[in-house]
């Protein structure tokens, strides 16, 4: 009997039986650019391996024009049905299905051929499109069907149509982006016919044994988007067109509000979906925060969809469906929606892997096997880079013991896991315990490691971590000042007027801590929607409520400082700093750049500005906490070097800047997998 009986069961399509209900969504991995079609077939293939039902692939160009950004890859030649060929073959032989996405992306395609139904530039973009005409409309309905023929020719089970988050045919949806007056604009029926006229031609062009998954966008996040019934006009058109299946999109790119970042709470969008469940007759697939298997099947017993699409849990662990089949769930490596090693990723122009599973995308590449010698191997350190290697040296046949002076495992994962908005953490450190409990690594805890205690073993890793950096600010010994150890560990709770100094990404992690009090409204749908202003697509356009953000008076009066005179936040996560500002600046953070710090007294902080040190100021606050950056832990390296005991430095230990767990993850894999 398992606990996921709505989550495990098939769903029969007609022609083809979809082997449970969990889609893989689709993700721009990069690995389709990088032309080497085994690694992506493996990546694809570990992931059919893993049990999901059907995978959608990274969006496909159907031509150069609809392409998201120059060399993005398209499904336009007769290679490109040869190199496709090799994914779906592999994932076949691997007992998955998969199915292309087609993704026109309109006026946000990154480069100066961009198309839309107006001129209308994105706010994301710098490439003004150029407005289509009648022929060039056709242009891309005809390139479109022909892209679907050409991925059914290389063995794809079915294509989805990319119809949501602001690209191309969802450009045609809204008046804002479509101020057309001919057949393709004004009315709604209108503004619909290009999306309706894709699928009816897919259709067409595939015939009726293919599957066409329609992903709509089911609340715009943006003003003037649509509404519910707009919303339902569409997805009933889009059945009768012929589409197989309908997916949910959420937001547009351009929308000002978080949609999967780590602060949204868990299946947050789901009720979305759900009031379009008995509107259409086939199955509506909902998405967004939903990252373990009791948050698919509470989304699935509640009626809010026939299938839910996960897309970067299935980064974080391509086993997440097998696991949860066999009744180990626990052993499910979670997705913190951090995007730190997908989207973060992806937006800088890099190949994505996962924070959590460095083996993401790197299947061919980093391949843990067994050592064939087994070797007795100390990791001193619980955090991120130790439990990371720890894991992967066990998991390679070593025997292997784990030692850390605190209580608990987790290291600074303890700290993160306190601040509201990031609950994630908390699934994160307990998968580690479960982990390396389960795998039989010796996990040695208030234990201080000795250079004695490490001499007899075979091989020796340091991941001591690091230490918060002394600013050497006169007056800083006074007991109105704290570190962001003691605050986030909550054995100093500041006063009501607070400054913090550094505004790297602990400050802003301990300004989001001091500005909220009582439950997080990562844990609160309600609250979440008041404090970013979302509201029901049936009630207000678009989704966006007509007063805006409501957030919750802030608990303290933050002033958040930096040395640098740029942006905050600027060096956070590409794809959530704008979140953090948001957030801080709802809250009435005060930002203060290019200060110098003169001084500390009992009034507060004097600062003063520029190199020439003008302007001074006394920040008059309670209290001041700390979070000038981080120094390498290494005086267990140290005393190993003068004792001649050779080890491995990883993680913090090794280089303090921009230490994030991700990096610190990656490392200790690596290293472990080469030991
Ligand atoms: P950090 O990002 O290096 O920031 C340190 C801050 O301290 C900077 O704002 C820096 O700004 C300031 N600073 C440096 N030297 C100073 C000095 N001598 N006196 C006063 N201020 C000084 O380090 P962190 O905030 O400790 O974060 C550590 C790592 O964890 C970072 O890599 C971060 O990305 C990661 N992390 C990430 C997140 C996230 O949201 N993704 C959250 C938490 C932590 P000025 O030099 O301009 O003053
Ligand atoms: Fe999830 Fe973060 Fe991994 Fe991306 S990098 S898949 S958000 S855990």
């Amino acid at each position: 009997m398992t606990n996921y009986p709505n989550m495990l069961a098939p769903l029969d399509l007609g022609f083809t039986t979809l082997k449970n209900r969990v889609l893989m969504g689709s993700m721009h991995t990069g690995l389709e650019e990088t032309k080497d079609w085994n690694r992506v077939a493996e990546f694809y293939a570990e992931r059919a391996r893993g049990e999901v039902a059907l995978m959608v692939t990274g969006g496909i160009g159907p031509n150069l024009e609809g392409s998201v950004l120059p060399g993005a890859a398209m499904m336009t030649t007769d290679k490109d049905v040869e190199n496709h060929a090799i994914v779906t073959q592999r994932v076949h032989d691997n007992g998955g299905k998969i199915a292309m996405q087609i993704l026109h992306a309109g006026r946000y395609a990154y480069g100066p051929m961009c198309v839309a139904p107006s001129p209308v530039k994105s706010p994301i973009s710098p490439f003004p499109p150029a407005e289509l005409d009648e022929e060039g409309i056709e242009k891309q309905i005809s390139d479109i069907v022909n892209c679907a023929t050409l991925a059914q020719k290389a063995g794809y089970d079915g294509v989805e149509i990319m119809g949501s988050e602001g690209y191309f045919l969802n450009q045609f949806l809204v008046i804002h982006t479509n101020k057309r007056e001919d057949r393709w604009g004004g009315s709604y029926e209108n503004r619909m016919r290009l999306p309706v006229e894709v699928v009816r031609r897919v259709r067409e062009a595939v015939g009726t044994d293919f599957i066409i998954i329609y992903r709509l966008s089911m609340i715009d996040l943006v003003p003037n988007g649509s509404t519910f019934d707009e919303v339902v006009q569409l997805a009933k058109a889009i059945e009768a067109a012929g589409a197989t299946i309908i997916n949910t999109g959420i937001g547009w790119h351009e929308a000002r509000i978080p949609t999967i970042a780590t602060s949204v709470p868990r299946a947050a969008f789901a009720w979305v979906t759900k009031k379009l469940m008995g509107q259409v007759s086939i199955p509506v697939i909902t998405s967004n925060r939903i990252n373990t298997p009791e948050v698919a099947e509470e989304v699935l017993s509640t009626g809010c969809a026939d299938m839910v699409s996960m897309a970067r849990p299935m980064l974080a662990d391509a086993h997440f469906v097998a696991k949860a089949m066999a009744g180990k769930a626990d052993h499910i490596a979670p997705c913190i929606a951090c995007n730190q090693a997908c989207l973060d990723h992806t937006f800088s122009g890099k190949l994505s892997s996962c924070l959590v599973n460095p083996r993401a995308c790197a299947e061919t590449e980093l391949v843990v096997e067994p050592s064939g010698v087994v070797k007795s191997v100390a990791v001193v350190g619980a955090g991120p880079a130790g439990l990371a290697a720890a894991m992967t040296a066990r998991e390679r046949g070593h025997a292997v013991t784990l030692i850390d002076r605190a209580s608990e495992i987790g290291g600074q994962l303890n700290m993160a896991k306190q601040v509201p908005g990031k609950e994630e953490f908390w699934g994160l450190v307990d998968w580690f315990r479960t982990m390396v409990d389960d795998m039989g690594v010796d996990v040695r805890l208030e234990t201080e490691a000795t250079v004695e205690m490490l001499s007899g073993f075979d091989e020796v890793i340091i991941a001591t971590g690091v230490l918060p950096r002394d600013p050497e600010i006169p007056g800083q010994d006074g007991a109105n000042v704290h570190s962001y150890i003691d605050v986030l560990r909550k054995n100093a709770v500041p006063g009501k007027r607070v400054a913090v100094i550094g505004a790297g990404g602990i400050g802003f992690d301990v300004s989001e801590f001091l500005v909220h009090e009582g439950e997080s409204p990562t844990e609160n749908l309600p609250e979440w929607m008041t404090e970013w202003g979302v509201t029901d697509p049936a009630e207000h356009r678009g989704g966006l409520a007509p007063e805006g953000p409501q957030p919750e008076a802030p608990a303290r009066a933050v002033t958040l400082l930096q040395r640098k005179a740029e942006k905050h936040g600027k060096r956070l996560g590409k794809t959530t700093g704008w979140i953090h500002r948001s957030a801080l600046k709802m809250k009435d953070v005060e930002f203060v750049g290019g200060v110098n710090y003169e001084r500390i007294d009992e009034q507060g902080l004097h600062v003063s500005f520029g190199e020439a040190r003008e302007n001074p100021t006394l920040i008059e606050v309670d209290d001041i906490v700390m979070c000038a950056g981080q120094i390498p832990a290494r005086g267990l390296a140290e005393a190993l070097d003068a004792a001649g005991v050779s080890h491995h430095i990883i993680g913090g230990a090794d280089v303090a800047a921009e230490l994030d767990a991700k990096r610190a993850i990656d490392q200790g894999t690596r290293l472990a997998a080469t030991l």
